[in-house]
């Protein structure tokens, strides 16, 4: 039996992961898909205290490694149900395994929001993409689009600029929602040509993408812009779906305070999956240690 099973190995997981491990208590760790969560698909992490410029993928893999070095069990596995209480333990289940726990973590996150139109799914590596830093390579020197006004989509569109001959960045409403600091480099990039107040409504192409439609959300006019990629960064949903029944959510947000407790004793929740306003690389990693150590606290209450 693990002293502690954290389920996701992003941020806020392998931070969780790091305290669970020097406080002395048996760690495993689940991940449905990818150590690092969703800050491998950021470029350059500009914004994490006593560091100027990271990759998120190089920083990721520092924390895996520490938290590995540390003793952390990790397995790649979805984990699809939580059963027992905080009396009788916990067993975690996985789609191959399962694991008896003392204390439950989980920091499952969220995943990417898909636009909803029809041939998203079909053309989704072929021209449409989540992850510009995985795919903008393929299309160095050609036009693309980036779809969204938070960090991300200003951040893709940044650094895709520095691949592609031409991108449009594409947004819903004429203020973004990213960081002034970002909006402004974009609006300077002469490679950005920024597309609002208007959505991406249609998508062209047999094999792969061709081109795009986009509506004004104004006057509800279409045009047609040929584009060889369309990123896709409009946002997250949480991913705690399999543990609706066991702990309390709301619109699938994980209620817990800054203690991270949720409803159920002995399940702790941390990052972008806990009901809260600030949904940062910083707040992931802080939620970790918070939600490890109250279950450091809770393990050694039995
Ligand atoms: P986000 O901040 O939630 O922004 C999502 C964007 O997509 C918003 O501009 C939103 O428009 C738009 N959007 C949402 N649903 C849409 C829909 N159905 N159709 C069209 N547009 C839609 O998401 P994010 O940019 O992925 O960032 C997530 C979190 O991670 C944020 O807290 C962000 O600050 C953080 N982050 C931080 C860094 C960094 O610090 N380096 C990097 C990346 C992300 P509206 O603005 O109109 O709502």
């Amino acid at each position: 039996m693990a002293d502690i099973v954290i389920i996701g190995a992003g941020p806020a997981g392998m931070s969780a992961a790091v305290y669970a491990r020097r406080a002395g208590m048996s760690t495993v760790v689940y991940e449905a898909n990818m150590f690092g969560g969703q800050i491998v698909n950021t470029p350059e992490v500009e914004n994490y205290p006593a560091i100027k410029k990271i990759s998120g993928f190089d920083f990721a893999m520092g924390l895996y490694e520490q938290a590995s070095e540390l003793g952390a069990e990790f397995r790649m596995e979805p984990v699809v149900a939580i059963q027992g209480d905080a009396k009788s333990g916990f067993t975690v289940r996985s789609e191959f395994s399962s694991e008896p726990a003392k204390a439950v973590i989980i920091a499952t996150g969220a995943s990417n929001r898909h636009i909803g139109i029809e041939d998203e799914e079909r053309l989704t590596g072929h021209g449409v993409s989540y992850c510009a830093t995985c795919d903008g390579a393929f299309f160095k020197g050609k036009e693309v689009a980036v779809f969204g006004g938070g960090n991300t989509a200003v951040e893709d569109a940044l650094y895709l600029a520095g691949l592609a001959s031409k991108v449009y960045l594409i947004h819903r409403r004429n203020q973004f929602r990213a960081e002034q600091k970002l909006v402004n480099m974009a609006k300077a990039n002469d490679k950005i040509e920024i597309v609002t107040p208007k959505i991406v409504t249609g998508l062209k192409g047999t094999d792969k993408l061709t081109a795009i439609s986009v509506t004004d959300m104004a006057d509800g006019r279409e045009q047609m812009i040929d584009v060889d990629a369309l990123f896709v960064a409009i946002g997250q949903i949480p991913a705690a779906e399999p543990f609706k029944t066991v702990v309390d959510q709301e619109n699938g947000y994980i209620i817990a305070g800054e203690d991270c407790k949720t409803s159920a004793e002995g399940i702790f929740v941390a990052g972008d999956g806990r009901t809260k306003t600030v949904r940062q690389l910083t707040t992931a990693a802080s939620d970790g240690a918070v939600a490890a150590l109250a279950a450091c606290d809770f393990v050694r209450s039995l």
